[in-house]
């Protein structure tokens, strides 16, 4: 008899996206002559770099031939995307990266998903809350989170570190005992950041308590002020101590293409149960050939081109767009009255709601009375209960539509 996964059990049933697009679902079939605004998944709009498209056709006329077709990529990645990856996102900031020591996945879900396969179950986990729900769900499914406490709205044995507009959104360090630390900074959902500073905090608190941060700074790109840091290498030490996790989705449009990329430093050590010490880096590397066969060669072509000097200047292009919304976003909501975080180095706004509204209720009164769709903070976890998310990626001509309409809503 085939016995499932018992913690598969344990998880809620309806993803929040999978909700939020049941209720936008419902209100449009309800309301077919309205036109429904959705600022909500953080999915790009904007079509791909004409460098990086120039690059796949490229590559695919190479697979159309014998003599320069490719088979099964290297599990780790094809080293001229190895290269100048660290020529660029590493080199270029005072960084020092061994090849051996970037894996080249298909996106940073899968690696901030997968990397808990590393790890022992009986680990101590930590997140700040809001927070990527993946980071949560797959502790679940491995059963490093124990029961889900619904009367709670949290798991058993996660421990959350609030962030909210109360501590400025920097995440104290986690009062119990821990193991693992996920921080993603620029922060998805609030669009906060920690400075170099703030981020030392951390760095030098795993240092001095064995601590492994999965650092995951998949909107890097975003970043626009100067004391906030693009790689937690940026910080002395951070390479005993973090993984770090990136990726072309949203840097550069690619959401449907897929790649991203992780870096396990070789000095960073984690222990088994006697206390032997045991390279992180070689477990991974490890775990990649077993479990994954490599990102497509034309998608690593694709993925070198947003480094090249006209797939820089294009993708820094489309940043720009969406950062423009961001600001208009921010602005207009700012003179609802709301109090408004993020949206300056990262694509997300996260307002704080009216008082007497739950973010289920706002969102729905944001549906009702002006057609957008939003992401109710709660989403993200208890801490984000009272807020609301507003994504930037929207079309310029959306966002500014939105906005007039956010103006006639009553608070
Ligand atoms: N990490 C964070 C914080 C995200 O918000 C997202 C996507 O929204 C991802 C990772 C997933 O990125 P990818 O598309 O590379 O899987």
């Amino acid at each position: 008899m085939a016995l499932i996964n018992e913690n598969f059990l344990k998880l809620s049933g309806a993803y929040l996206f999978s909700e939020v697009a049941k209720r936008a679902t419902a209100y449009k079939e309800a309301y077919p002559d309205k036109k429904v605004i959705s600022l909500s998944i953080g999915d790009v709009t904007r079509p791909l770099a004409p460098a990086v498209t120039e690059a796949m056709h490229k590559a695919v006329e190479e697979m159309a031939h014998a003599e320069t077709m490719r088979g099964y990529a290297p599990d780790a990645g094809y080293p001229f995307l190895i290269e100048a990856i660290i020529r660029n996102d590493f080199n270029a900031r005072g960084i020092e990266a061994d090849r051996d020591e970037i894996f080249i996945s298909d996106g940073a879900k899968s690696d901030t998903g997968n990397i808990g396969d590393i790890f022992g179950c009986e680990n101590k986990v930590a997140v700040t809350d809001p927070v990527y729900p993946v980071y949560v769900d797959t502790n679940a499914m491995a059963g490093r989170a124990g029961e889900y406490l619904a009367a709670a709205g949290a798991w058993e044995h996660i421990t959350y570190i609030p962030c909210t507009m109360e501590n400025g959104f920097v995440p104290a360090l986690p009062a119990a005992e821990v193991d693992i630390v996920y921080l993603c900074y620029p922060n998805n959902p609030t669009g906060t950041t920690l400075t170099k500073e703030q981020l030392k905090v951390w760095v030098d608190y795993a240092l001095a308590n064995k601590v492994v941060i999965l650092f995951d700074a998949a909107y890097e790109a975003f970043i626009t002020e100067e004391d906030v840091p693009h790689s937690i290498y940026e910080i002395e030490g951070a390479k005993k101590i973090a993984i770090e996790f990136r990726s072309f989705s949203k840097t550069a449009g690619f959401t449907g293409v897929r790649c991203g990329y992780t870096v396990v430093p070789k000095e960073l050590m984690a222990f088994d149960k006697k206390g032997n010490r045991y390279s992180l880096n070689q477990l991974w590397q490890r775990r990649q050939a077993t479990k994954f066969n490599g990102t497509a060669y034309i998608i690593q072509r694709a993925a070198e081109a947003v480094y090249s000097k006209a797939g820089k200047k294009q993708i820094k292009g489309t940043i720009d767009y969406y950062m423009e919304n961001a600001a208009v976003i921010k602005k207009n909501l700012e003179h609802t009255g709301m109090a408004v975080y993020g949206g300056v180095n990262a694509p997300y706004i996260w307002a704080k709601i009216p008082e007497g509204y739950t973010s289920w209720e706002f969102f729905d009164k944001l549906l009702n009375e002006t057609q957008i769709v939003t992401t109710p903070g709660v989403g993200f976890g208890k801490s984000g209960e009272g807020y609301i998310r507003f994504t930037a990626f929207g079309s310029k001509e959306n966002t500014l539509e939105a906005m007039e309409r956010i103006k006639s809503l009553k608070l």
